[in-house]
Parts: structure tokens; sequence; C-alpha cells
């Protein structure tokens, strides 16, 4: 969304909670981490005549003062540690209400190797001191699928990464991150039943913003 169009969302927000009264709406928004921007999110994104909740979606991550692509620069021991640092500084700011996508660097990671084994840990120890659901993203089930070594998967949510989180009490919510209407809950029935697999604690029934 570009910055100008922040107004008319916010605006048709209200509409909508002026149309349906008998149902809470709220307006929330998926947002990058951007350090030096940390006041403008509470003051604007978050003021009174903002949204009320955002989410964590890091598809860009710092690296040495650059920024660097989540779904394509996380490739090697250096990366995957700036990713996670990165994300869990995200985290840290009580800015988001939950992360989406936490596994989003698996899109063109290939393999498993100890350094992305405690990249997940770190990300899942952080989500429980926190208090910060971790989001099993149904679009990334929806996405082609990628060939890592060769095995065809699906660029996320990666197996490693929910396998090894099923050993923190990490919360779950399980979310079909509707890019339209038409797939609101497209998939999450796949993200549930991945969620299940790994016995991973889903509190989409009782999760509040
Ligand atoms: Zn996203």
């Amino acid at each position: 969304m570009k910055e100008e169009e922040f107004p008319q969302y916010v605006r048709e927000i209200a509409e909508a909670r002026n149309a349906f009264p008998d149902i809470e709406v709220l307006g929330g928004l998926e947002c990058e981490y951007v350090p030096e921007e940390e006041s403008w999110y509470r003051e604007v994104l978050l003021g009174p005549s903002g949204v009320q909740y955002l989410i964590g979606g890091f598809h860009h991550y710092l690296m040495n003062g650059e920024w660097m692509n989540s779904f394509t620069q996380v490739i090697d021991a250096e990366t995957i540690r700036a990713y996670t640092d990165f994300t869990i500084r995200g985290m840290a700011t009580g800015l988001f209400r939950f992360l989406a996508h936490p596994d989003l660097f698996g899109t063109r990671h290939q393999g498993w190797n100890a350094d992305d084994t405690a990249a997940v840990r770190d990300i899942c120890q952080a989500a429980v001191d926190l208090h910060i659901p971790l989001e099993i993203n149904a679009n990334g089930l929806r996405k082609r699928p990628v060939l890592d070594g060769d095995i065809l998967r699906c660029q996320y949510p990666l197996p490693h990464f929910w396998d090894i989180a099923a050993e923190y009490p990490v919360e779950v919510l399980c979310n079909s991150d509707a890019h339209s209407p038409n797939v609101l809950w497209g998939t999450n029935e796949d993200a549930l039943a991945f969620a299940q697999h790994y016995h991973l604690n889903v509190i989409n029934e009782t999760f509040t913003i």
C-alpha cells in the first residue's frame, strides 16, 4: 500500500464498522519493520486515526546497514543469522501483534543445517518470551512449489521450521493471508492440517487483538 492510500483504507474500515454494527471490525496492516520509523508506527499507523493492530511481515531485513530480500537473500550462515537477529529485534519492539510467515526465508533456501536450526530455535524462544504468536501462512501453500535439492516443496510453511517449533510452547495462528477476497479462507484447512501434523498450539479460536 502506498502511504497516500492509507487514509482511504482507514475510512473504508470505519464505513464497514458503521454498516455492520453487530460485527467487531478491526483495521490492521502487515508491515515491514523499519527501525528508525518506530515512532511513526506508534503515532501514525497505531495513532487515534489509524488502525488497531500491526502484523510483523518482514519481507526485507537489514544486514550491515543494507536492506536484503527475505525471499531471495537468505542463503547462507551469515544471512540466516542477520535475518534472525533482525526478526527478533522487530518482535521485541512490541509493535506487532503477531509475526507473519517467520519461515519466509525458506523460499529460496536450499537444504538444512545447524545454522538454520539455531535460527528457528532463537525465533521460537523469542516468540515465547515476548508472547508473540507465529503464523502458519496459508498463502505459501497457494504459491508455486519450489525445488529444494530433489524435493519439490511449498515455498512456506517450512516443515523443518515447524518440526522444531513444536518443541517450544509457541502460540500459532493459521492465517489465509488473503491477497483477494476469494481466498479469504483459501487453504486455511490445509494450514490447520499442517499445524495438527506437528502438534502445534493453534490459538485461532481464542486469539484477540
Ligand atoms: Zn507477507
